[in-house]
């Protein structure tokens, strides 16, 4: 059978293969760790420590009494250090706590719970305590999504393993290392939405993984009584960019369009990342909350490129001298993907829940040049998936012309970056539109 696929797109180089044949490798912090109160789209939290506190691994230290936030955790044993604004990912200021590790590594107790006897409520309140939000790039609170209003009727549970960004690796690895918590920690979702189908969405550029997949569903098909589980399958992608985008993953699976300006839920759909799937596995049998994530290292100026499990709260200086990263060499840092991450110009900042990747990306990995004017090719809008005239919404950003801009749908692009990678004349386009996606959106919340 051929494989899924949506309107659009395009094929950037891969760049996978210095990672994807590396088995996730764990590291402990060395020496202290940050915690942000802002991981998180949302209200932050507010400590619920303060300095010389002592902590254990697991214990609560922030939260929020706003409905959209997920509180955070300690990752270490130790001492409250200090409570102060340090540099954020995503390059602001922000507060985190940073905590004195002790080596140690005590926990506090962490109790595993059934969650097919528990209700709707129960398992969506686990999943807040847990701390766990989407960690494949955006932050929304899981236990928000998980719960979209009353009038939208779920049919459709999408795990997404597209991992369609190049580079990018750790995904992909946890589906061939954790397959069978990936299938687990979806029956817990399912457990909430019964008459939904329950489908994960793998790029065809990664077949052991769709093997792998699919080998843990049969196993857990056969050992399950649970009605559910007849509910789940493995879908294979066409690999193209931004196959991982909701929309677009929606689209492939399901032949629904959301429409500009919906979610995901008014097509009948909710969208969970893979690692997110795994933190809701272990909320639920290990009772942990979530403290670690998988990050891909790598970039032709890495030594040892790898996926590296860590604890939130290691810095992304110790992650790049274990894995042998050549900063003064490097052109470019980015954290999250080439297509839609966020460069990074300090590498003295804390990993956070969605801190999927750090790249160390050469010249000319980076296929950057001067821009020229527009030539009018029609390249960016034969690339646009959500059917856009980028060429224009770039006009009308560098021309602060808001009201064209919204005329002509530029608040539905995605800021995939498409339309910036296919133009031969190196036109900052996914640039301009996202400073005046910025604009606009200050702009309403005025
Ligand atoms: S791809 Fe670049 S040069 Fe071609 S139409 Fe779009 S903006 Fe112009
Ligand atoms: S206009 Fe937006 S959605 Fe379209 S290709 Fe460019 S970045 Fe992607």
């Amino acid at each position: 059978m051929s494989s899924l696929t949506f309107k659009k797109g395009i094929h950037p180089k891969h760049a996978k293969h210095f990672t994807k044949d590396k088995a996730i490798e764990y590291i402990l912090p060395e020496g202290d760790v940050t915690i942000m109160l802002q991981q998180h789209i949302g209200a932050p939290c507010s400590p619920l420590v303060k300095v010389g506190d002592e902590v254990l691994v697991g214990q609560k230290i922030g939260d929020s009494e706003s409905f959209v936030s997920a509180p955070v955790h300690s990752t270490v044993s130790g001492k409250v250090k200090k409570i102060m604004d340090v540099l954020h990912p995503n390059g602001s200021k922000s507060t985190g706590i940073i905590i004195e590790n002790d080596g140690l590594y005590n926990e506090v107790e962490m109790t595993p719970k059934d969650p097919y006897s528990m209700s709707k409520d129960d398992i969506l309140a686990t999943i807040r305590e847990a701390g766990i939000v989407g960690m494949g790039g955006a932050g929304f609170p899981t236990f928000i999504k998980l719960n979209p209003p009353k009038d939208k009727i779920i049919d459709y549970i999408i795990v997404n393993g597209a991992e369609c960004e190049p580079y990018l690796t750790s995904d992909h690895r946890v589906m061939l290392e954790e397959s069978d918590r990936i299938i687990k920690g979806l029956s817990v979702i399912l457990t909430i939405y019964p008459e939904a189908k329950g489908i994960i969405g793998i790029e065809d550029n990664k077949p052991d993984a769709i093997e792998a997949m699919r080998n843990a569903l049969s196993k857990f098909q056969k050992e399950s009584d649970l009605d559910i589980a007849k509910n789940m399958e493995v879908a294979s992608l066409a690999t193209k960019y931004p196959q991982g985008a909701e929309k677009q993953l929606i689209y492939s699976v399901t032949k629904r369009e959301v429409p500009g300006g919906k979610l995901p839920a008014d097509a009948g759909c909710i969208v969970q990342n893979i690692d997110t799937v795994v933190a809701i596995h272990r909320a639920f049998f290990r009772g942990r909350p979530l403290m670690r994530r998988i990050v891909t290292l790598s970039g032709e100026n890495v030594k040892n490129p790898g996926n590296y499990k860590v604890k939130i709260g290691t810095s992304y200086r110790q992650l790049i001298e274990y894995a042998g990263g050549d900063v003064e060499n490097t052109k470019k840092i980015i954290s999250g993907g080439p297509m839609m991450g966020l460069a990074i110009f300090d590498i003295d900042i804390p990993i956070i829940k969605t801190s999927s990747s750090i790249l160390l990306l050469s010249d000319e990995e980076m296929h950057s040049g001067e821009e020229s004017p527009c030539i009018r090719c029609g390249k960016c809008v034969d690339a646009c998936p959500m059917n856009l005239l980028p060429l224009d919404l770039d006009r009308f950003a560098r021309n602060n012309a808001t009201e064209a801009f919204e005329t002509y749908k530029g608040m539905h692009c995605i800021e995939c970056g498409s339309c910036s990678y296919v133009c031969p004349s190196k036109r900052y386009l996914v640039q301009s539109i996202r400073t005046t996606r910025r604009t606009v959106m200050a702009e309403r919340r005025k």
